[in-house]
């Protein structure tokens, strides 16, 4: 192994001394966009459920690189996978099928219990899973009588997120994210979720034209991980299939067992038991490795995009596809499904039941919590949290969000309650206590 090219090496290539924190948050303001705000810690080493930071200081990652980190850090299987996938054949492009992207597929719909003809596409991120079910709308949507001047529309909904790319971006809620954009693709309305009208005046048959889909996430995870009214998918589900349109169920967030089921529209809870057209999923699926897919239900939907409608080079790549089929693996092997309910109901029970006034109430379901809180300090709790050696998000002002590693044991759980239970009299900036 002496003659590999390790990190530190390449740290010294590029000139680093890998000396303080300070240092690489200076460094990186000068290499990098600032599209992210300061860093809130320069991270070099994972182990399980825990990071160390460039100073060594340990934290328990109750984020899991946003919902991503399934197996937490250095996971053995996973890094094998990837490994002997890498050494073996690391990339060829789509002109060549390799059998590691086929037995992912054909996991995928097995998990998604996909009818015979569906058909599932890869690609690197969440946000070209919803591109690629952009364009599946459209084509939809012509087919239903849309065209180039006034498209078949897509209903998305208030508070919905579905990645930063163009197409993603149009049927994502927030202003503040579309506007310094526009003009953004056209044809997309959004309705309120938990206002039944606002659902049935978009599919009013009026001259407003048909509706090619409908995209929807189960839990609004960065709307501060807001479930769905109930019934609100089941009559999506009725609305379009009686016209012909899409379902497209976003569980880019939600997938890959993080609500304690493959996906979260199979709990009844979440889902009501509606059959989907389009499914997309990213973020745990790779545990750590980027990859994303769609899934097409049934024949005429896996085949609205043909032959040189749609491409990517990554998409598909089988060290992706190691890296999915690993995590999905272990996932089952491993009974993560259960995990994922046991210690969620030890965080969600501990958390709403631990006595502190600056507690209001947790959502979500299995590994995707919302603690909301009873005054905007989530950004002061999530610093505080920082400084207590744990890592969660300020989803909104008054919500911490926590999507923690899969492997997250009872007792990780429990310090994370008494964390919660030991909150400081934390108060909005500018505020008198
Ligand atoms: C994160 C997210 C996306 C975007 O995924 P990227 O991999 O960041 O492109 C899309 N939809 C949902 C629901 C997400 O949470």
């Amino acid at each position: 192994m002496s003659d590999d090219v390790d990190v530190t090496t390449q740290m010294a290539l590029v000139g680093g001394d890998e000396s303080s924190a300070a240092r690489w948050t200076e460094r990186y303001s000068g290499a990098l966009m600032n599209t992210f705000g300061t860093p809130q810690r320069v991270l070099v080493r994972g182990e399980g459920a825990y990071v160390w930071d460039a100073d060594g200081n340990r934290y328990l990652d109750m984020l899991a690189g946003i919902a991503v980190n399934a197996l937490g850090h250095g996971h053995a299987t996973l890094t094998a996978a990837v490994g002997a996938q890498l050494g073996t054949l690391g990339h060829v492009s789509n002109f060549f099928a390799t059998p590691t992207q086929v037995a992912l597929a054909e996991r995928l719909l097995d998990l998604a219990s996909a009818p015979d003809g569906s058909r599932v596409f890869f690609t690197n991120s969440g946000s070209e899973a919803n591109e690629a079910a952009f364009k599946l709308a459209r084509r939809a949507g012509s087919q239903l009588g849309g065209t180039s001047e006034r498209p078949a529309r897509i209903i998305a909904l208030d508070g919905g997120f579905h990645g930063r790319t163009m197409g993603a971006l149009a049927m994502t809620s927030r202003a503040a994210y579309r506007e310094p954009f526009e003009p953004m693709p056209g044809g997309v309305e959004f309705v309120d979720p938990s206002d039944p009208a606002s659902l049935e005046r978009a599919f009013a048959d009026d001259d407003r034209g048909p509706v090619a889909a409908l995209v929807a996430e189960p839990i609004q995870g960065e709307a501060g991980v807001q479930p769905l009214p109930a019934g609100f998918l089941a009559r999506a589900r009725e609305l379009t299939a009686a016209c012909g349109a899409l379902l497209i169920i976003d569980e880019v967030q939600t997938g890959i067992g993080r609500t304690g089921s493959w996906f979260a529209h199979h709990q009844s809870a979440l889902g009501e038991g509606v059959v989907p057209d389009v499914v997309t999923v990213a973020k745990g699926l790779g545990g750590g490795f980027p990859v994303g897919a769609v899934i097409a239900y049934g024949e005429r939907v896996a085949t609205l995009l043909g032959p040189g409608q749609h491409g990517t080079t990554f998409g598909g790549n089988p060290v992706a596809a190691a890296a999915a089929l690993a995590t999905i693996a272990v996932i089952e092997r491993d009974g993560l499904l259960d995990n994922v309910r046991v210690v969620g109901g030890v965080l969600r029970d501990g958390i709403s039941g631990c006595g502190s006034p600056l507690v209001a109430d947790v959502r979500g379901a299995g590994l995707l919590l919302g603690v909301r809180l009873t005054r905007p300090v989530a950004a002061q709790v999530a610093a505080y949290a920082l400084e207590e050696g744990f890592i969660v998000n300020a989803v909104a002002p008054d919500t911490v969000r926590l999507a923690p590693p899969l492997i997250l044991t009872s007792d990780q759980a429990r310090s994370v309650v008494d964390l919660f239970s030991t909150l400081p009299d934390l108060r909005p900036p500018g505020e008198d206590s």
